[in-house]
């Protein structure tokens, strides 16, 4: 099913992540991983996507697994900077030949060597690729509340994002953010600027110190101080560290389906547990 006739429906929807392995001999935990937060059953699963070698084609083998034996739908991402046009028309065919309706067209990062594809230079190079090889595919991107790491001012990033919305994005998913409001915030920007599909809000449950260090210097994304003193009591503390992390995550949700935030990505990576407890705790909500 197309992730753009999900977001249609009059219901609050939530999408849970997983991520596959990089290299064959763990293809098959990782199927079994994913096939547990696929039992969960949420609205769409995405399947991220690492450059080149044997993880492209891994995740067009768990989002189909995903389909086929949880029938839950899948988006597959699909990220162009480290590859040739022709690679990526390669793996476009795979997700069709699987069956696979959606797409996250990415762009991916710059690699650490700087090498980069003549072919594809943002994420719009992609999508409009994709659009030209016909209309079957729901494509979605990726949006940055606090504005991408590499654009210097907010203002040219929500420019860019409207010129790769127009390019044929049916929706766009946000990186993670821990303060909601940085999320209004951006959404209010957003439909200024005329940007109008779904765009869902990702939360990432963070349930071990070291993995908040991770994420803002990927993302540079602001820590609020209540969140930063959850981090320092608890982070020598595994157990109450998971516990603080999936309570916080939880009220980041409640607090923007209070706020009329109808679509919702979270952030479990291959944790089935972790998942389960979130959803756990909005069962009433979800209703
Ligand atoms: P773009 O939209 O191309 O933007 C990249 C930068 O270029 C921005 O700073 C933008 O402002 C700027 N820009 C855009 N157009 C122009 C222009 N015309 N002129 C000048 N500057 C311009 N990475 C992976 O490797 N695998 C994944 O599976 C993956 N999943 C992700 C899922 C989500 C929801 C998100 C938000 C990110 C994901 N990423 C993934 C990370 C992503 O690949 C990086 O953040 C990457 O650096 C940017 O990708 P993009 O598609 O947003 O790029």
């Amino acid at each position: 099913m197309k992730i753009s006739e999900i977001l249609k429906q009059d219901k609050i929807t939530l999408s849970l992540e997983v991520f596959p392995p990089k290299t064959s001999d763990k293809l098959e935990s990782t199927a079994h991983t994913a096939l547990e937060v696929a039992a969960l059953h949420p609205d769409f699963i995405s399947v991220t996507y690492g450059a080149g070698g044997g993880t492209s084609a891994f995740t067009a083998e768990i989002a189909a697994k995903i389909q086929e034996e949880e029938h839950v739908p899948v988006l597959a991402h699909l990220t162009c900077v480290s590859s040739s046009r022709d690679y990526v028309k390669q793996i476009i065919g795979v997700y069709r030949e699987k069956g696979i309706e959606n797409i996250l067209a990415l762009r991916g990062d710059i690699p650490q060597d700087g090498r980069v594809s003549e072919d594809y230079k943002y994420a719009i190079d992609l999508i409009r690729d994709i659009r030209e090889q016909g209309n079957d595919f729901c494509i979605g991107g990726g949006c940055y509340p606090e504005g991408h790491i590499e654009c210097a001012h907010k203002e040219d990033d929500i420019r860019y994002l409207k010129e790769k919305v127009d390019a044929g994005l049916d929706f766009l998913t946000t990186q993670l953010f821990f303060n909601n409001d940085v999320f209004y915030n951006f959404l209010y920007r957003a439909r200024e600027a005329g940007i109008t599909v779904p765009i869902i809000a990702g939360i990432m449950p963070i349930t071990r110190a070291v993995q908040l260090k991770r994420s803002v210097a990927m993302s540079g994304t602001d820590v609020p101080q209540r969140f930063r003193a959850i981090v320092d009591r608890f982070g020598d503390n595994e157990a109450a560290m998971k516990q603080a992390g999936i309570v916080y995550a939880t009220s980041q949700i409640i607090d923007l389906i209070a706020n009329g935030i109808r679509h919702i990505h979270v952030y479990t990576m291959n944790r089935p547990e972790i998942a389960a407890a979130i959803m756990a705790n909005l069962s009433e909500i979800l209703k």
